[in-house]
């Protein structure tokens, strides 16, 4: 799955579950970097696609980058732009997520991690407990068109999540003032 819009969805499900401890940032940003590894072995013609950073232990690797990368460019940007984090002067709960330090680490795991499952469903090349093993027991675990919907159901929950928290946040703020 070379940056497709459907791997993005899980993480989306997450941050729903979890807005204040979960950066989706992360997540899609581990997601990117990991394809960028097929997307140079197609340019190339060069076969198999999918090699060390889509095993287990190099998309986790992937992941902490991610997941450091994120946190810092965050922290940087909430020193130098602050009112683009939390316009009002309070970071809503999705924001919180975002900025903290174990939010990007869950959220650069959870997208590093993810990625060989996912794409081992659908590609016979991929080899997540490489370099141990060469299997790669997700393959056909579910067809094409599961896979697809599930993404697109995780990300439609994902956005009812983050509804959820916005209405409970904006809830909360009343009873704080009072
Ligand atoms: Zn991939």
């Amino acid at each position: 799955m070379p940056v497709t819009p459907f791997r993005f969805g899980p993480g989306l499900a997450l941050k729903g579950a979890a807005a204040p401890v979960f950066s989706w940032t992360a997540f899609a940003v581990a997601t990117v970097l990991i394809d960028c590894e097929s997307l140079y072995y197609l340019i190339r013609q060069e076969y198999p696609v999918h090699r060390f950073l889509h095993s287990l232990v190099g998309a986790s690797l992937v992941g902490l980058i991610a997941a450091a990368a994120c946190h810092a460019f965050l922290r940087v940007l909430s020193v130098r732009a602050p009112q683009l984090l939390a316009p009002d002067g309070s970071a809503s709960a999705a924001v919180r997520g975002e900025r903290a330090g174990l939010g990007a680490l869950l959220g650069g795991l959870a997208g590093g991690l993810s990625h060989p499952i996912l794409d081992g469903i659908m590609h016979p090349d991929v080899r997540p407990f490489m370099p141990w093993s060469d299997r790669n027991p997700f393959l056909g675990l579910v067809s094409e068109t599961v896979l697809h919907l599930t993404c697109v159901v995780a990300a439609l929950i994902g956005v009812a999540g983050l509804a959820f928290w916005r209405a409970a946040t904006r809830g909360a703020l009343p009873e704080r003032g009072s």
